[in-house]
């Protein structure tokens, strides 16, 4: 079997040996278009030919070189961890019912097995986490080698390019899987992709209300279009208006934090009723400080989010898609991998929601 399985990948393959990749080549500003050996599927792994990559807020941190990128990224280094492609090899002791020609996404937070939190069941909490495109070889490239755990098989309502804005998604899913928003009147502060996908589920998934905050009126746009919610640009207009305007009297039930803006905490915190809930996604630079006493005498529950929960979160996902959730219309640009420099850009220039990049013509 696993004979025939190597043959049909090698057959696939082409028996390529090099591919194209984009990547972190000098611990400067930028990001490189490359050749790279194709890598080695090991045991446990499957090998994947990339279809689709989309453009994330880490790979701009990379691309910039910012403190974080530099006290990170090893260079050289295959960057992109938002993926979807076919399976081309499968290891040898891949027990995980995969076939080659199977369309997949995955799970870009590679863990320990082995730790606490595997053992426990709690897989997204390893401490000992790996990202892919992040500290090991990335997807911006024609192949990418990843554990079989990691895989998740795309349904046939989901399509690669869906499957490349999974991950970004998931963090959407997870901070909204913190509070139950049935009903519940909701304020996601940062309209960037995953504020924009967060808010506009939550209204999917039944929230009375659902406002919407930014400074960036192209991503308050681009929000308005996609999701039936209340866009407010906090320069411009004031949360009290649009509370007033909502029937919300005496304050959101549910904060999502999505924009790591230093006065969107405070600014959550201030417009919470009593005993509501603020989940943290966004990250923000440095410290900040805000007035603990006032999380205290509203008694509200804070929480901090990161990645995905495996697999519970893709599974929400793919279900709400499935379901008729239009999270193709968070997809701004969709340019061939040729053109990946002018997405950098316009990323950069705040004035996209989701940049797709495609690898089919490679
Ligand atoms: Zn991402």
């Amino acid at each position: 079997m696993d004979d025939v399985k190597t043959f049909a990948a090698q057959q696939t393959r082409n028996e390529a040996t090099t591919m194209k990749a984009l990547a972190k080549l000098k611990a400067e500003p930028g990001i490189w278009e490359t050749t790279a050996p194709v890598p080695v599927c090991g045991a446990d792994e499957v090998l994947v030919r990339i279809t689709h990559t989309a453009i994330c807020g880490t790979d701009i941190h990379i691309y910039n070189w910012d403190a974080w990128a530099q006290a990170t990224i090893p260079v050289p280094m295959i960057t992109g961890h938002e993926f979807a492609g076919e399976i081309v090899e499968i290891g040898s002791a891949v027990t995980r019912p995969l076939k080659v020609g199977q369309r997949v996404s995955g799970e870009g937070h590679v863990i320990n097995m082995d730790s606490e939190a595997a053992r426990m069941g709690r897989f997204h909490l390893d401490p000992e986490t790996q990202g892919i495109g992040v500290n090991r070889q990335g997807a911006f490239a024609q192949y990418l080698a990843m554990p079989a755990f990691n895989v998740v098989p795309l349904p046939e309502r989901v399509s690669n390019e869906l499957g490349a804005i999974l991950d970004p998604f998931g963090n959407a899913v997870h901070t909204l899987q913190q509070t139950d928003v049935v009903g519940q009147n909701v304020l996601v502060t940062g309209a960037g992709p995953i504020g924009i996908m967060a808010a506009a589920a939550a209204k999917f998934c039944g929230a009375r209300s659902v406002t919407l905050t930014d400074i960036n009126a192209y991503r308050l746009g681009l929000a308005a279009k996609v999701a039936d919610v209340r866009c407010v640009d906090v320069s411009k207009e004031d949360l009290n208006d649009v509370r007033h305007e909502l029937g919300v009297a005496t304050g959101y039930d549910v904060a999502m934090e999505m924009s790591g803006a230093r006065p969107a905490i405070p600014q959550a915190i201030e417009h919470l009723r009593m005993g509501g809930a603020l989940t943290l996604l966004g990250i923000p630079a440095g410290e900040t400080s805000f007035n603990w006493s006032t999380v205290i005498m509203k008694a509200i529950t804070v929480r901090g989010v990161y990645g995905r929960e495996m697999f519970e979160t893709w599974r929400k996902m793919l279900g709400l898609i499935e379901a008729g959730f239009p999270l193709e219309r968070v997809i701004t640009h969709r340019l061939p991998v040729a053109e990946f420099q002018q997405g950098f850009e316009i990323m950069k220039a705040g004035q996209s929601g989701k940049i797709v990049l495609d690898w089919t013509g490679v």
